[in-house]
């Protein structure tokens, strides 16, 4: 997702000629298992480069599906109904307050919603522990795939090159003039690619290339599982269908009596990397997430799972997520990695991040 959104903004701009080497198909990685819930106005984050990043990806998502859907003819799937957060504790409800009142200020809208209020518009909702409903017009949902498929199609029409099932697996770099040294090409196992920039997008593939430059970056998985379940009929209202979030739990409507639910957040034992990236999901703990959702909406009690998946976050060790920056001690490689919990919502504004770096 990362990797492509960068791909597509920077065709965007007639200087530069963009080739992308994936060691996989599109929209594999962490990018397969991610729910594409986006929460920037929602988030507690209200300034500094947290709020900036997801402030900018919230805008550039406006023009950017449309444009999209325009040039490759693709539909993506989302869901523009609103993000609803269910408060359960009343103690929490002054830094709601709070954050409302914020929100107004630069310009969002967040509603606090007594129990009632959200009953009444989501009455598959139970309210029994509810201290308040938070909702978030301007959050949205996006299929991350579908994202991810139309911005490879989106970009290849723009005339960037895509090099599938080929791993980097080394640099070529030149003498260094001062103190940076500059990398000259990307080698995969068959072919030499010469470059003048290079971009790091490689989520949980990071550790090993910034190795191979000398510049040992961390960036381990925190594993994730959701399933996907269908119901007779879709749950409340049909005009009304926003996202909720419970307890850190996500229901995503899909349409159609089907709901996308998860994540669980699964850390690894204190290991080597290459033992934290076959770390196992737990079955116990997806089924915590499933009883969690139930807990707020029971009728989900019914439904028929029809598919269970895992996959792996890409976390920063040691650094905030997501890691933007240019790579220590090069003067044309930047690392764009690392968005963790994230990557879906900001990968638009990372992209732009990365095109102004660039350019
Ligand atoms: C269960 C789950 C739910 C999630 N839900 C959400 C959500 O609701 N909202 C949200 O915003 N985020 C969510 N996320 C997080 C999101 O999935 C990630 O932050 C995001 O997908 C990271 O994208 P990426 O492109 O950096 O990484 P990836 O999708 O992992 O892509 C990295 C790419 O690098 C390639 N690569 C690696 N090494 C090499 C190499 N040596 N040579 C060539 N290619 C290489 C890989 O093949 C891969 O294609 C979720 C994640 C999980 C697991």
């Amino acid at each position: 997702m990362v990797g492509a959104a960068i791909a597509y903004e920077l065709s965007l701009c007639p200087q530069v000629q963009v080739t992308v080497v994936d060691r996989s198909v599109p929209a594999r990685g962490s990018t397969a298992a991610a729910l594409g819930v986006a929460m920037a106005v929602i988030s507690h984050k209200v300034k500094g480069r947290n709020w900036k990043l997801r402030e900018r990806s919230l805008h550039r998502y406006q023009t950017l599906i449309p444009e999209l859907e325009a040039l490759t003819g693709q539909t993506i799937q989302r869901n523009t109904q609103g993000i609803l957060s269910l408060c359960f504790e009343s103690d929490d409800l002054p830094r709601w307050r709070s954050l409302q009142e914020i929100r107004q200020g630069q310009g969002y809208q967040l509603k606090l919603w007594e129990p009632e209020q959200v009953r009444d518009r989501c009455p598959h909702l139970s309210t029994d522990r509810v201290a308040a409903g938070i909702y978030s017009p301007q959050d949205f949902q996006v299929n991350p795939k579908e994202l991810t498929q139309a911005l490879v199609a989106a970009a290849r029409l723009n005339g960037v090159e895509f090099r599938f099932d080929q791993s980097v697996v080394g640099f070529e770099q030149a003498e260094p003039v001062g103190e940076d040294a500059f990398c000259t090409a990307v080698h995969t196992a068959s072919q030499t690619i010469a470059a003048d920039r290079v971009i790091i997008a490689a989520g949980l593939g990071t550790l090993p290339l910034t190795q191979a430059l000398n510049q040992p970056t961390a960036v381990g998985p925190v594993l994730g599982q959701a399933l996907r379940l269908h119901l007779d009929a879709p749950l409340g209202k049909p005009e009304f269908q926003p996202v909720v979030n419970g307890h850190d739990i996500h229901l995503v409507p899909l349409g159609s009596g089907d709901y996308w639910v998860g994540a669980t957040v699964e850390f690894p034992p204190e290991t080597s990397l290459e033992e934290a990236l076959a770390m196992q999901p737990e079955a116990e703990r997806l089924e915590d997430v499933q009883q969690g959702a139930i807990a707020y909406c029971p009728a989900l009690a019914t439904g028929t799972i029809t598919h269970r998946w895992s996959g792996l976050r890409p976390r920063p060790q040691g650094q905030a997520a997501p890691v933007i920056k240019p790579l220590v001690g090069y003067s044309n490689i930047w690392l764009a990695t690392g968005h963790y919990r994230n990557g879906v919502l900001l990968a638009p504004a990372t992209a732009l991040a990365v095109r102004d770096l660039l350019l």
